[in-house]
């Protein structure tokens, strides 16, 4: 069988670009190697629990809605919005907008006078957001045109300001407590840019949503379109080589772990670009800097996930998170980003977030409840979490010692849910090692390149050059390809790529 595209990768941003491609009326085959579709974004059931893995929720900023709908044909009542709530032994609020976050924190904080000038330009970032986003609409910024350009225009020089983690630490400067000046000025990704530290609370207040039946759902749906539009697609299916023609310039065929060859005519890549480079079309297509760069280049933080099957229903344990489905618990202001030497205790002290939508999700059999702690934590940290290396073979230590951290972490949740530790009838943990199996992504990296807008390569090699390779034939999609990595730009850059490849437009051929 030939292809006219052979997609690799079905988490959101291989979906996107599939089923674009699939509806354009091409022939399109797509390679997954986990045994379901969703990457970060999928979901798994253990007895009779069912858990979102990674991601819990996400944003649309104007760009996954309209991509889903014009898939799926989705609208609001799929989505339910997500609610954040803030809680630390000074205060304990929801976040429902810029405004009351300030007025809860000035009251929080009575002595601190950095408080209002520090939310007055985050209120000026949520008017920004306000005016030129629209969950349900493609935002400005993508729309083009002369008369959106001139409405944006205003905003331009305080969008370049607000692009880096510098200006960020000069605004949350006006902090004088030291001790909530690197609160305000860390939490996030690591040195993630001011725009996105303001705008954080503009989003946790309007714009962050869960899909009715959860994660996997979306996904399944995802999958199910393709195939309804005649796409073929292969689980359990690792690509591991992409193999070009004699002249090394055009790709012809895929190889798997399996030892099956599929052939096609164009290629997109949805995974790993590291794994790319290295591997899947080798350093040898690459420039020689590129590719030391690529290798060198930080990735997001990693998080560590512990699934809580419970015997406690749905209502009583929505009644201890306050009917909250994000609250996070904050034991101090430090901000802590843990690396390969950071010591044996070090989850004990972190923030943890615990994560329920009880009966709008898949959720849990009858009069149980199923809850996801997180929070950040490192591939390396401990030796390999105790496991002597990255490989895939996970020692009894290893095993023995996740379990300790997940004990760790429901001891911070019992700060909000009482008791936990007695009502638990299932709980896994997986570590940064579980998401680098489950969805390739080096050292189980998050949402692709770091956020720190000095470190990641975006500033220093123009983003298209990560959705076009060296092979003419074989393009890029996902959170490398487009920063800030999120669900959003998997999204955006999997319409994005399925634009360039002729599916938007009618182009598309069989
Ligand atoms: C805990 C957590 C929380 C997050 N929170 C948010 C959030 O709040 N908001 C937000 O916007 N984003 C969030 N993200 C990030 C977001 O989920 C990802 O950026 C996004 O889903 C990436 O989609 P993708 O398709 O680019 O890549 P992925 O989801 O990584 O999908 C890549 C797919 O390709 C497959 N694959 C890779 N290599 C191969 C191969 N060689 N052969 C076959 N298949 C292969 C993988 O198995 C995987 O299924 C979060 C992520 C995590 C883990």
């Amino acid at each position: 069988m030939h292809y006219d595209v052979a997609v690799i990768g079905a988490g959101m941003a291989g979906q996107v670009t599939a089923n674009y491609l699939a509806r354009a009326g091409n022939c399109v085959l797509m390679l997954e190697q986990n045994h379901h579709a969703g990457g970060n974004m999928s979901g798994f059931t253990r007895n009779g629990f069912y858990f979102d893995g990674g991601d819990q929720s996400f944003e649309s900023m104007g760009v996954v809605f309209p991509v889903l709908r014009d898939l799926l044909g989705v609208g609001p009542d799929d989505f339910i919005k997500a609610r954040y709530r803030m809680v630390s032994s000074d205060f304990d609020f929801f976040v429902d907008s810029p405004e009351q976050v300030e007025h809860e924190l000035c009251t929080a904080f009575p002595n601190e006078p950095g408080i209002a000038p520090l939310f007055r330009e985050v209120k000026e970032v949520s008017r920004f957001l306000s005016a030129n986003y629209d969950p349900w609409e493609f935002p400005l910024l993508i729309r083009g045109g002369a008369r959106n350009g001139a409405r944006l225009a205003p905003w331009l020089p305080r969008l370049k300001k607000w692009s880096t983690f510098r200006y960020r630490e000069r605004a949350c400067s006006v902090i004088r407590d030291p001790a909530l000046r690197q609160w305000f000025s860390q939490i996030g990704y690591y040195r993630m840019p001011y725009l996105f530290f303001a705008g954080f609370w503009h989003i946790w207040a309007y714009d962050y949503w869960y899909p009715r039946g959860g994660m996997q759902s979306l996904h399944d749906r995802l999958t199910a379109a393709f195939r309804a539009h005649g796409g073929e697609a292969l689980f359990n299916t690792d690509v591991t080589r992409i193999n070009l023609d004699s002249s090394g310039r055009r790709a012809v065929s895929v190889d798997t772990a399996g030892g099956e060859r599929y052939h096609a005519d164009r290629f997109v890549y949805a995974g790993d670009y590291k794994a790319l480079v290295n591997t899947v079309l080798g350093p040898e297509v690459f420039p020689r800097r590129y590719v030391r760069r690529i290798n060198d280049a930080a990735l997001t933080e990693e998080i560590v996930g512990v699934y809580l099957g419970l015997s406690m229903d749905n209502d009583e344990l929505s009644g201890y998170l306050g009917g909250a489905h994000h609250p996070f618990y904050f034991p101090n202001y430090r901000v802590i980003f843990p690396n390969a030497s950071s010591p044996e205790d070090v989850h004990r002290t972190m923030w943890v977030a615990l994560n329920h939508f009880g009966s709008q999700s898949p959720s849990a059999p009858k009069g149980k409840s199923t809850l996801t702690l997180q929070t950040y934590s490192s591939f390396a940290w401990q030796d390999y979490w105790k496991n002597g290396s990255a490989s895939h073979r996970r020692s009894p230590e290893y095993r023995e010692f996740k379990q300790r951290v997940g004990m760790e972490l429901v001891e911070l949740a019992e700060h909000l849910v009482p008791g936990l530790r007695d009502r638990i009838e299932f709980m896994d943990v997986g570590t940064p090692l579980s998401s680098e199996r489950f969805s390739r992504n080096t050292n189980g990296s998050t949402g692709g390149w770091c956020y720190d807008d000095q470190v990641s390569p975006v500033w220093r090699l123009p983003s298209l050059n990560r959705i076009k390779t060296p092979v003419a034939n074989v393009l890029c999609a996902g959170h490398y390809a487009l920063w800030p990595g999120g669900v959003i730009s998997a999204a955006y850059c999997g319409r994005l790529v399925a634009r360039m490849m002729g599916a938007l437009g009618g182009q598309g051929r069989r």
